[in-house]
């Protein structure tokens, strides 16, 4: 033999325990269902996620077994997220915003053994219990509480689990290519389709997403989720945290702007992440408020694109910078970031915004290419515009319980959006391919018109649909929700878009509306809006 180096398996148990060993003091704050908040830390979660691991054994669940968890940003469910995988079991996390036959059929596709509830999602398990096919225990994450006994039959107490659970349990050897969380894409259209981690892709994606050009998250910061745990894995950051001993606060039920800002400033978070409409509450409540959110360096920013707007006046007002990122389910979900590069640093500030509006570049791990209709390669020169296709270490190859592969015949993943990608590899989502408007063979990016809508003072949120057209094929109708107080009217609005794109791209018409479609993940449903408004330029 000529030498060796040592094989370990790349294991999520291997994260905690690292958390463990050498940062066990650093805290792990949550808000509570109940909005009181909960002081732990990491020595304690690892200790209590191996006691919930051992008790999970003890109920007879097996390894490569599914756990559910219909539940919020808090300490119980970090402590199950590292308590199942660690055991060799698989953490489904399922989102509670689903409609009931969607979570009918989620549970009974990946066969649930077990679902931990927050005391929010009782009623849900209620309601479909006995749909559930394949579900063994009903676990309440809280104390014995008789309220929640007498409406659930036989349901297990977290607490009193725990209690059993055994305080010598050790970490089992997993294979790194073994499953251990699973996430169903919230399936707008069709079945929802699950994707299946690996501890090997989660521990991969940890590493490659958290380079210094991507979170860049080190043991000094403070870190506050407020994507969903339910959202692929929170993006990554429960597993990012563990394996760099950051400090991190869970924001539980609690997702408004006021809620938040008290957060930010009661924990002094440095890092936190969200979709748009999060930010948007966020930025208003900031105003309300007076906070200055000081000790917030960063916001990361993604599942739906960032209007230019937001990373302005992160910039200028809380000296906050904006990282846009792009990803998916599939993706794990990290696959482009958004930061600068050396040349950059000479640019003006408005120069720099402009780069930072785009989706960023791919770490180490992951690649990307866009393809013309024909399935041609084209070239990244950032004005080819085509369908984004991914390949990486973490990157979904076959659907939960799928029988073939999803993958290109030379081994890409198409994602279903239309992009760019310049010399650089900055890359810009022009749209996904199912909302982008084809008027008269030209395309028109939906995003780019709402973005120049989002900009205008009177426009709380907005949203461009395709219509059908009888001339065009389809046009674009511009949905708004006004700012609370403000009428703008439909002249003014479209008198916005003056100069700032092609006369050609002007939407046709504007509806004001109370309140935007908005689905489970925080994104406006363009389908559900397509298809209220889809026919309004249509001769009656
Ligand atoms: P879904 O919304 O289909 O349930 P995901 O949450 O996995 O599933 O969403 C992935 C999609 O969200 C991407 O394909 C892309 O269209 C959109 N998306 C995510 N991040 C961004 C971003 N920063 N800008 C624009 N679109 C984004």
């Amino acid at each position: 033999m000529l030498g060796q180096m040592m094989k370990q398996q790349l294991t999520i148990s291997s994260l905690i325990a690292h958390a463990a060993r050498y940062h066990a003091a650093t805290e792990v704050v949550s808000v509570e269902t109940d909005g009181s908040l909960m002081r732990s830390d990491w020595g304690t979660v690892e200790q209590r996620a191996r006691k919930l691991a051992s008790a999970l054994e003890g109920l007879g669940i097996q390894k490569g077994e599914r756990c559910a968890t219909i539940a919020w940003n808090n300490t119980r469910h970090l402590e199950i997220y590292f308590g199942v995988a660690g055991a060799g079991m698989i953490c489904h996390t399922i989102n509670p915003r689903l409609f009931p036959e969607q979570l009918i059929y989620i549970i009974n596709h990946a066969e649930d053994q077990v679902l931990f509830l927050d005391k929010t999602f009782l009623p849900i398990a209620a309601k479909l219990g006995e749909h559930l096919k394949t579900l063994k225990y009903v676990v309440y994450m809280g104390a014995r509480d008789p309220e929640v006994a007498a409406m659930i039959d036989g349901i297990l107490f977290y607490e009193e689990l725990i209690a059993e659970g055994d305080d010598a349990y050790t970490w089992p050897d997993v294979e790194e290519n073994a499953p251990s969380s699973l996430c169903y894409t919230s399936g707008t259209t069709g079945n929802p389709k699950g994707v299946l981690y690996t501890h090997r892709s989660t521990v991969l994606h940890s590493l490659g997403g958290n380079q210094p050009d991507g979170l860049a998250i080190s043991a000094r910061d403070t870190v506050m989720p407020v994507v969903p745990m339910f959202h692929v894995n929170a993006w990554g950051v429960p597993y990012i945290a563990a394996g760099t001993g950051c400090k991190l606060v869970l924001p539980g039920p609690g997702l408004d702007g006021d809620s938040l800002v008290k957060l930010i400033d009661g924990e002094k978070v440095t890092l936190a992440l969200g979709v748009p409409t999060i930010w948007m509450g966020l930025l208003q409540a900031l105003e309300n408020s007076g906070s200055t959110a000081a000790s917030l360096t960063r916001t990361v920013v993604g599942g739906s694109a960032c209007p230019p707007s937001m990373i302005k006046t992160f910039r200028e007002k809380y000296g906050t910078t904006l990282i846009h990122a792009w990803g998916m389910t599939e993706t794990s979900p990290l696959g482009t970031l958004n930061n600068l590069l050396q040349k950059h640093d000479t640019l003006s500030v408005d120069e720099q915004n402009k780069i930072r509006e785009g989706q960023g570049r791919p770490p180490f791990g992951v690649e990307l290419r866009i393809l013309d209709e024909e399935g041609h390669v084209l070239p990244n020169d950032g004005a080819s515009q085509g369908e984004l296709q991914i390949r990486g270490h973490w990157i979904v190859d076959t659907y939960f319980r799928a029988d073939k592969s999803t993958l290109t015949m030379d081994g890409w993943f198409d994602t279903g959006d239309v992009a760019t990608i310049d010399a650089d590899g900055y890359m810009i989502i022009r749209d996904r391919s199912k909302d982008i408007i084809k008027s008269g063979g030209e395309w028109i990016s939906t995003v780019e018109l709402e973005n120049i809508a989002i900009a205008h003072p009177g426009v709380a949120n907005a949203a461009v649909i395709a219509a059908r057209h009888p001339k065009w094929d389809e046009r674009p109708v511009l949905v708004v929700l006004p700012v609370s107080g403000a009428s703008p009217s439909e002249k003014e609005l479209l008198a916005f878009y003056d100069g700032k794109i092609a006369s050609w791209q002007v939407p046709d018409k504007v509806i004001i509306v109370d309140a935007l479609p908005i689905g489970g993940t925080g994104k406006v449903l363009k389908n559900k809006l397509r298809e209220q408004f889809g026919d309004i330029l249509m001769p009656a």
